[in-house]
């Protein structure tokens, strides 16, 4: 038999720790700054409030804060004069359909989606040389041998650093920007270019808007040019767009998945905000994905169904989303870029410019289908860069 004394005292332990748990338990706050305002005059600020500063985020002005759920006095410092917001840490996800096919190229093979863009045809004069281009994602398989010579370097904001791809889709994501040009497995659509690789989301896919920052700060430090951003949240973020203000002002180029959402009006942040250059998906025959977001911020079109590409632990994959349809617009803007000199406005309007209106509603297609050939070729008729041989 159960002894009494026992039983009431597991239900006693058990109740202690209940309350002791609900009273330890912390959550995470984002606290903007007004523009200027020195970082130890905040620290101490926050302080006296009893918040701890967990991450300084110097992009945006902003710091990650972990907070008591019973402190009442955010709303007290959100009306101090040197605050300018105080957020959640949002969850952002990539936005790939769960399902994946497993797939063996023969010899090498080139996508469907980089044939569809016409990128093959630039590539006798331009494969994306010198152009770095930073994937903010769940990291990438740095042995994978269809891309290792062109991963330049690798970081990783979550816990421990971790730089290992563990889901896969920053692999795939990649691939489509930069597969080697040999003789096996796939072709990128700009196969020469510097892929900088930042993981910041995990196994499962999610990152938050926190980490995200961080992961968007390495890039600039490293210099990249263009970053592709293959995921998407549903919420506004003050700090999210901070960081694609700061961002554009630097001249790279950003680029990001419209989102899977599949209905009218649904385009996620970052894509959503007009420093972004907003991706939406369509299929072999030029028909959008049925999961792709629409809305007044898509600016363009590219292949995002049944995508062939690299994938975790050397292997390819079949996958589908806005996030496969994203890196053929990043890989796109680095072969102009590889080409001539012109800041991150030019690069979004030529692209633009250049692709093909598929006929549908401006807020399923933005302004067409990319298509690279067509791009390169508006650069020559501007006179600029050296296109002679297209
Ligand atoms: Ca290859």
């Amino acid at each position: 038999m159960f002894p009494v004394f026992l039983l009431y005292y597991s239900l006693l332990a058990g109740t202690i720790g209940a309350l002791y748990k609900k009273k330890r338990r912390k959550s995470y706050k984002i606290v903007g700054f007004k523009h200027g305002v020195e970082v130890l005059r905040i620290g101490n600020i926050l302080e006296s409030y009893g918040i701890t500063i967990k991450k300084q985020l110097p992009l945006v002005d902003a710091c990650l804060c972990e907070v008591e759920p019973s402190v009442a006095k955010l709303q007290q410092l959100s009306e101090d004069p040197m605050i300018e917001y105080i957020e959640d840490d949002y969850i952002a996800t990539i936005q790939a359909l769960p399902y994946t096919v497993a797939a063996i190229p023969k010899g090498q093979e080139i996508p469907w989606g980089v044939k569809k863009v016409a990128a093959q045809p630039v590539w006798k004069t331009c494969r994306g040389e010198g152009i770095r281009v930073g994937v903010v994602d769940t990291g990438i398989d740095l042995d994978h041998p269809d891309l290792k010579e062109n991963i330049k370097e690798a970081y990783g904001v979550l816990d421990c650093k971790n730089i290992i791809d563990d889901n896969g889709h920053g692999t795939h994501v990649a691939g489509t920007i930069a597969a080697l040009d040999n003789d096996i497995g796939v072709v990128g659509v700009a196969p020469k270019v510097e892929i900088y690789s930042v993981k910041a989301f995990d196994k499962h896919g999610r990152g938050t808007v926190s980490s995200i920052v961080e992961a968007l700060n390495w890039c600039l430090e490293k210099k990249v040019h263009v970053i592709n951003m293959s995921f998407g949240i549903r919420h506004n973020s003050f700090t999210l767009r901070r960081a694609v203000q700061a961002l554009l002002r630097n001249n790279i180029v950003l680029v990001a998945a419209a989102g899977n959402v599949g209905r009218e009006n649904s385009v996620l942040y970052p894509a959503k905000y007009p420093e972004v250059i907003a991706v939406a998906a369509c299929n072999q025959n030029d028909r959008p994905a049925s999961f792709s977001s629409s809305g007044p911020e898509v600016d363009i079109t590219a292949p995002g169904v049944d995508i062939l590409s690299t994938h975790k632990n050397g292997t390819y994959k079949l996958m589908s989303g806005t996030s496969m349809a994203t890196p053929h617009v990043a890989g796109a803007a680095a072969l102009l870029l590889s080409l001539t000199n012109m800041n991150a406005d030019d690069v979004k309007s030529i692209l633009k410019n250049a692709a093909k209106d598929l006929g549908l509603p401006k807020e399923k297609q933005g302004a067409g289908l990319l298509n690279v050939l067509n791009a390169v070729s508006n650069i020559k008729k501007l006179g600029r860069g050296d296109c002679e041989q297209i």
